[in-house]
């Protein structure tokens, strides 16, 4: 299926993009290390491309930089009005895998993921900053999503969508790989 295939590759894709990134604002790894709360010796693992991160540490980094997810996982942001064949990539340990379809553009507000839940996977978010809406649309499979301390069934159709900033979450405690469309809103500030 190549699911593992590809971690090299995504690798190398966050290795380049967050040396890229701090060379931009001209961080030092300590810098970035107190910018995003993830630990130097993270980064610098991350930076050779030698890290296995999990998907919280990649949005600590992202909101670090003041970045949506997709906006680090893919090198440059898709151009307009051409069609977009994101590869389902492994960006980390979690069993999931993200396909990041539209990174974060400031004058529509919102970035969007396709996510895959491999069977039996729970992933827990940290809430995001105030205002952020998350939708969530199963488009194949059935999953878990954790709202108010109560986990939604939802069918392949269903669609929901939630204020963000608190504690939420996705499982698939199906046999089957579980996907959904992931559309996160951001506030205009
Ligand atoms: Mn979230």
């Amino acid at each position: 299926m190549g699911r593992d295939a590809d971690d090299d590759a995504v690798g190398a894709v966050l290795a380049r993009r967050l040396r890229a990134l701090r060379a931009q604002r001209g961080w030092s790894l300590e810098r970035a290390a107190q910018v995003t709360g993830v630990s130097k010796a993270m980064l610098g693992q991350i930076e050779r491309g030698e890290s296995s991160p999990t998907v919280a540490t990649l949005w600590r980094i992202a909101g670090g930089f003041g970045l949506g997810l997709s906006d680090f996982l893919l090198d440059a942001p898709a151009p307009a009005a051409t069609v977009v064949r994101a590869p389902r990539l492994r960006p980390a340990v979690d069993a999931m895998l993200v396909a990041p379809l539209f990174a974060f553009d400031p004058a529509l507000g919102f970035e969007l993921f396709e996510v895959t839940l491999l069977p039996g996977y729970t992933r827990l978010s940290e809430p995001h900053a105030a205002g952020v809406v998350e939708h969530v649309v199963v488009t194949a499979g059935a999953l878990q999503v954790l709202l108010d301390d109560d986990w939604i069934a939802l069918a392949t159709g269903d669609a929901v969508r939630f204020a963000a900033d608190r504690a939420h979450g996705y499982r698939n405690v199906s046999g089957a790989d579980a996907s959904f469309l992931n559309l996160i809103h951001y506030p205009t500030r």
